[in-house]
């Protein structure tokens, strides 16, 4: 059986976002930085959230309370709804998503733009824009 990576790119998890939560590889773009971060939050790995913040606003102090909420959390799934820039030649990028998952028994979506940022040839995440949910985006 085909173990699929978490965050739905139909490749094998040790092809897809292994390689750069492990630290053996980087990600090009900021898609695939995003894509790593949500297959991150589904496997509890809050080291990997933690460093792929931009420093200044890295959540070192928050690291208990992160570990514990993902820890409760069930992820269904990610799909990307658009991208803008964020590309291996580009320094800036936006990556707008929409990730479902359980909490406390409810189904939740997490319907956000994220902005993210090249330093030294590495993409990091640097803020994110929650939306309302919207019909249009409905599509599970
Ligand atoms: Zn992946």
């Amino acid at each position: 059986m085909i173990e699929y990576c978490p965050c739905g790119n139909n490749k094998v998890y040790e092809e897809c976002c292994k390689p750069f939560i492990d630290k053996k590889e980087y990600p090009d773009t900021a898609e695939e930085l995003m894509r790593s971060r949500y297959t991150a939050f589904t496997l509890g790995k809050v080291d990997y959230i933690i460093n792929t913040h931009i420093e200044k606003i890295r959540p070192v102090k928050e690291r208990k309370k992160m570990q514990r909420w993902m820890n409760s959390i069930e992820w269904l799934g990610l799909s990307i709804v658009k991208t803008e820039a964020g590309q291996a030649n580009d320094e800036i990028g936006m990556v707008e998503f929409r990730a479902i998952y359980i909490e406390d028994g409810y189904t939740e979506a997490l319907h956000e733009q994220s902005n993210f940022e090249k330093i030294d040839g590495k993409w990091y995440y640097v803020s994110g824009t929650h939306l309302q949910n919207d019909k249009v985006y409905l599509k599970y």
